[in-house]
């Protein structure tokens, strides 16, 4: 396995980054999780944009321009010889000194690990995932936008713990006023009477490239799709809920908080999507 650090291909044992590096020192950085369909980068410019998009948010200068990138990632995907796998994009404010200031960080790193995936079983997408809402609050857009695709998830992290705890795959965060935003790293959607909702992502979600896509999906299967706030009450009373992510694709939800969620399996429209989503996979990105 070759890892892209800096420029040069190394080994996973040799790809070490230093201990100053502000990226671990603070969680100053950004990346992407991209996945690679058939040799072909799902969605590639959506990621590129998305990582350039939060890189200038944060004043971060990533040192190659957004063309060059999308080279080094296929060179990655070459060298590796993966034709379906993840990629996981980092560049971080790279090495500087103990203080917090990114102007003692003279230059940016950026790393590109390539892997193969393996999530959740066809049984999971069949039969669906169990979840919890958790207390944790998604901040609602302030300095730390959850537009940034940001190193800093401990938020995140704190709510996958408490899943691990209650011994479900996923939970669900709430926004500060009570709206439902998304999973620890994934959309949320619901589907009501044939209607498909997902909040809109000013409530505080990531804007999610697999939720981007399921949107032009729905329009392209003459589904509705409603960008609309929705609450826990919403939910539980929901006739299908799923999640979506670059790696969860589309995740069908059969419970919630101990409520049965529409007929306890993937429902009928969730499973359509999936199905179409994995259809498009190849088709749109760059090879
Ligand atoms: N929400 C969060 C917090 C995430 O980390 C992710 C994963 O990247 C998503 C949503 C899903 O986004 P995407 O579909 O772009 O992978």
């Amino acid at each position: 396995q070759w890892i892209y650090l800096d420029g040069e291909f190394v080994t996973k044992e040799n790809a070490k980054v230093s201990v100053y590096d502000h990226g671990f020192l603070y969680g100053d950085g950004i990346f992407e999780g991209i996945r690679i369909y058939g040799g072909n980068i799902f969605k590639c410019k959506e990621h590129l944009e998305r990582l350039y998009d939060s890189a200038k948010s944060i004043m971060l200068n990533i040192p190659l321009p957004i063309e060059e990138m999308q080279d080094v990632l296929l060179e990655t995907i070459r060298k590796n010889e993966l034709q379906d796998g993840y990629i996981r994009l980092i560049v971080s404010r790279g090495p500087g000194n103990l203080g917090l200031d990114p102007l003692r960080c003279p230059k940016a790193s950026v790393i590109i690990i390539v892997e193969q995936l393996a999530i959740y079983s066809e049984e999971a997408y069949r039969n669906g995932l169990r979840t919890v809402s958790v207390a944790e609050r998604r901040n609602i857009p302030d300095a730390l936008n959850p537009k940034i695709k940001s190193l800093n998830y401990l938020n995140n992290i704190l709510v996958k713990i408490k899943a691990n705890l209650a011994d479900v795959g996923e939970a669900i965060m709430l926004n500060a006023q009570g709206y439902v935003t998304e999973g620890s790293g994934d959309n949320i959607f619901l589907v009501k009477k044939g209607v498909v909702y997902t909040p809109p992502c000013y409530l505080g979600a990531l804007e999610g490239i697999t939720r981007g896509a399921i949107m032009e999906l729905c329009q392209k299967l003459g589904l509705t799709l409603k960008e609309e706030p929705f609450s826990l009450h919403d939910i539980y009373v929901a006739d299908e809920v799923f999640f979506t992510g670059t790696a969860a694709e589309v995740i069908a939800v059969r419970e919630v908080d101990g409520r049965i969620i529409g007929s306890g399996q993937a429902g009928p429209v969730t499973l359509s999507l999936l199905e179409n989503f994995r259809k498009i996979v190849t088709e749109d990105g760059v090879k």
